[in-house]
């Protein structure tokens, strides 16, 4: 066996397709828990309530290719380093000569979720559960989301539906706490509020209350809201479990350095499972990382000259039934903010900014020049935080950042 991917997700199938292409001689075996692959994660929440067909939902199909084998319903239990095998819970050994790691996340769930036996209660994560949610609904569409990051509020916002009843509980005193300043998230909260979503912040799900074996209702600070379906989306964590005695892990975390290698030069990961080392830790969880990490992946397991990550950011768009959104990085402590706000509009853009670059914002509402703006992020370029054009939409300032951004590239052309 040439190349072992473990994960199907995005960051394994990237990786798997990217290996193909620089490596067509090797073989690559993908290798996932999972039964069904290569689908669009991000559209799970619009799968659950039928508003995406199922011929949508997938980005790859079984293909004519000898080389690539896929392998579903498989785990892999833990690594055997020194004879180059991965060894599955069935006991099957497979062996390698180049290994990437793709296993993405596991969802969190509360120890009240957890402890719960009853039906009704569901994290939201892959399509499997997706599946069971989508047929538990129509018969239960009193519905409490917990947790209003990314997540909870993409899928709070496309469940906004006649038919249901929609609460979301966010344990800080805002949604998207890790994305969004207050002022930006403000607008987020309003466009679900529009929406009927009922949205209680500063409180957690405390109880829960069972009957015939089905939930019946979760007490969230003084309130008891009657429901049939809870969903869980409090977060994830990396699910590299199976690596613990594989001495991959640093601190409890799958570190790589920016060409996405393990401390195993046989072993490059990538996705949301992975940490990358480089001036302080970097960790992705967004689906543009997990695809660029994936490539990178696939391209660097066989090569001489492994080369490295150049896109250090999370920049993330999303579009939130009808607000759109696109997150370049979170609110950073001591950095000065840039704000142009038109609340009445549901407008919200602002930047952070530390000595005169960019290293986190949003726009909310009006993403125009959201492309010019993250370039400018990337490539590091000094903003006047004086001019009041910033971050107008189509403004002057915005045209003029945008032409410094191609500069380097023109100049390149003609070398
Ligand atoms: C509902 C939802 C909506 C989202 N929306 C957005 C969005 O709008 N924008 C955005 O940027 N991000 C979004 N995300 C996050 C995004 O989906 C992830 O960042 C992305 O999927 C990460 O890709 P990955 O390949 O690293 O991991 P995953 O997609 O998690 O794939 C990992 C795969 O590895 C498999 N695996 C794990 N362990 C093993 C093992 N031991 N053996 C075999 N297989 C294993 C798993 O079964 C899984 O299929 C969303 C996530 C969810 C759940």
């Amino acid at each position: 066996m040439d190349c072992v991917i473990i994960g199907a997700g995005v960051a394994g199938m990237q990786a798997a397709f990217s290996c193909r292409q620089h490596w067509p001689q090797k073989t690559v075996t993908l290798i996932d828990a999972e039964a069904e692959v290569g689908y669009f994660r991000t559209l799970l929440p619009q799968f659950m309530v039928r508003t995406l067909a199922q011929s949508k939902l997938f980005f790859w199909k079984p293909e004519n290719d000898p080389k690539l084998v896929v392998r579903s319903g498989l785990r892999v239990a833990s690594l055997d380093r020194s004879n180059q095998r991965v060894i599955l819970e069935n006991g099957e050994k497979t062996a390698y000569e180049r290994l990437i790691l793709a296993p993405g996340g596991r969802p969190i769930v509360p120890g009240i979720c957890a402890r719960s036996s009853c039906d009704g209660i569901f994290p939201i994560r892959n399509l499997a559960s997706a599946r069971v949610v989508q047929k538990w609904l129509p018969d239960h569409s009193h519905i409490v989301i917990l947790g209003g990051g990314l997540v909870g509020v993409k899928t709070a916002a496309h469940m906004a539906r006649p038919e249901l009843s929609v609460t979301l509980v966010e344990k800080e005193d805002q949604l998207l706490p890790q994305a969004l300043s207050p002022r930006a998230a403000a607008l987020v909260k309003a466009h679900l509020e529009r929406k009927n979503i009922r949205i209680i912040t500063g409180h957690s799900v405390e109880d829960i209350q069972v009957q015939g074996g089905e939930l019946k209702a979760v007490q969230v600070g003084a309130k008891g809201i009657p429901c049939g379906t809870l969903l869980v989306a409090a977060g994830s964590v990396p699910d590299v479990q199976f690596l613990k005695d594989s001495d991959l892990l640093v601190k409890g975390e799958l570190a790589v350095t920016p060409a996405l290698q393990t401390s195993d030069p046989h072993i490059f990961a990538a996705g949301d499972a992975v940490t990358i080392q480089r001036d302080g830790n970097f960790t992705p969880w967004t689906w543009p990382q997990a695809i660029t990490q994936g490539k990178l992946a696939g391209r660097n397991c066989y090569a001489k000259d492994p080369v490295q990550l150049n896109a250090f950011s999370r920049v993330n768009s999303m579009n939130l039934d009808g607000l759109s959104l696109v997150v370049l990085g979170a609110p950073v402590m001591g950095a000065e903010a840039v704000v142009y706000s038109r609340p009445g509009e549901g407008i919200c853009r602002e930047l952070f900014l530390k000595n005169g670059r960019i290293v986190g914002g949003a726009l909310v509402g009006d993403i125009s020049g959201a492309g010019v703006l993250h370039a400018a992020m990337n490539a590091g370029v000094e903003m006047d935080i004086t001019d009041e054009d910033l971050l107008k939409p189509m403004s002057r300032a915005l045209r003029q950042i945008s032409i410094r951004c191609s500069r380097p590239k023109r100049r390149a052309l003609f070398k």
